[in-house]
């Protein structure tokens, strides 16, 4: 079980190149789909496209317990050397590449896995909407295990180390319209004005105190009415980003903005409201985060396994143990040197720790028990 696993780099670096080169937006990943189901192909490993949309998952092994490791599929449309094209700014060609390494290993080491192994190759993670349509079709069937990996900034987690889980926190938008009565700003008493109850909504925002050592935040983002200097708005729009490091959290600060929201209508002021973009936070499950932990000091040392950074950012991955509360998952932070961030279409990262990152995610599978 301590043997660190021979990985073949050469192959780790073919899908790297090939799939850097081929990014395609979310769900419309088909050519990634067909090299990942050519590449599955050569190794002899079964695999089911989903239903209805790209992405596939591919299966190993039999029995329990069952582990799961997703990679995301997806790149981003973005403006990269003056010209709008699909990069891997998020570096989901480095973990598509992973997930392929780990299917190669055991497909040639069968005995080193216990129970199945699910390769879930997820579609649109930058829309957020990915998890739960691979949830929606039914094809995932009973997970015991799930793993995800993301390569993280090189300001959190440097070259030559991970950390065990990355503490996503959840996230929401809540985006809104405020409708009250326009009417000429000279006999302002016939109107009602959207911007006053704008303003008392997010004075009542600004004045939330949670009694919770979680962090959390709730902030107006945007507030747009009005157009004429003399016209007192009667419609306008806005939107609010919450954000909480656990779940129960943002279930408690969502009830309470519901509620703020409520209280500003009147008879004089009426609001709609629309939620998008929730993301759930990471879940920590203590048995999945120990093996990510000892297979990460088996791999890169004990100086290698690094305390986990709390991320602003979020992942749909959350969605699989949010939605099956026994699932047990957590996410490999695969530090890389990444610069100068996710998103940044010019991002690069030393690629040479996807071999220890393949490496990291066998030792924790095969540990996995
Ligand atoms: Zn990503």
């Amino acid at each position: 079980m301590n043997i660190i696993p021979a990985i073949d780099e050469t192959e780790i670096m073919t899908d790297y190149h090939y799939l850097h080169q081929h990014g395609e937006v979310a769900f419309h990943e088909h050519e990634t789909t067909a090299y990942l189901a050519r590449r599955l192909d050569d190794m002899h490993i079964a695999y089911e496209h989903f239903n209805g949309m790209t992405g596939l998952i591919a299966t190993l092994g039999a029995g329990s317990p069952v582990i799961a490791l997703r990679a995301d599929i997806d790149a981003l449309k973005q403006t990269y050397q003056n010209k709008l094209q699909v990069v891997h700014s998020c570096g989901h060609d480095g973990h598509m590449s992973l997930a392929l390494s780990v299917g190669r290993y055991f497909s040639a080491h069968p005995h080193g896995l216990h129970g199945t192994l699910k390769l879930v190759f997820q579609p649109s993670e930058e829309t957020g909407e990915g998890a739960e349509a691979v949830l929606k079709t039914g094809q995932l069937g009973h997970i015991d295990y799930f793993y995800g990996v993301h390569v993280r900034p090189q300001q959190e987690v440097a070259f030559g180390q991970c950390e065990a889980i990355i503490p996503h926190g959840s996230t929401q938008t809540i985006t809104g319209t405020i409708t009250g009565q326009t009417f000429h700003a000279g006999m302002p008493e016939q109107g009602h004005n959207v911007i006053e109850a704008f303003t008392r909504l997010n004075e009542k925002i600004m004045a939330i105190d949670l009694d919770t050592n979680v962090p959390y935040s709730a902030k107006a983002t945007i507030f747009k009415a009005g157009d004429s200097t003399n016209i007192i708005p009667g419609t306008g729009t806005f939107a609010l980003d919450l954000r909480a490091q656990t779940n129960d959290t943002m279930a408690d600060l969502t009830k309470i903005v519901d509620q703020i929201i409520a209280d500003v209508q009147d008879d004089h002021f009426s609001v709609r409201t629309n939620k998008t973009g929730f993301s759930p936070a990471a879940i920590p499950s203590k048995n999945a985060i120990g093996y990510m932990s000892q297979a990460i000091t088996a791999v890169l040392g004990q100086r290698g396994l690094v305390d986990s950074v709390p991320s602003a950012g979020g992942d749909d991955f959350h969605f699989y143990a949010y939605s099956h509360p026994e699932i047990q998952s957590t996410m490999l932070g695969l530090g890389c040197d990444l610069t100068p961030g996710l998103h940044v279409p010019s991002m690069t990262f030393k690629t040479d720790a996807l071999f220890y990152g393949a490496k990291i995610l066998i030792d924790a599978i095969s540990r996995t028990a």
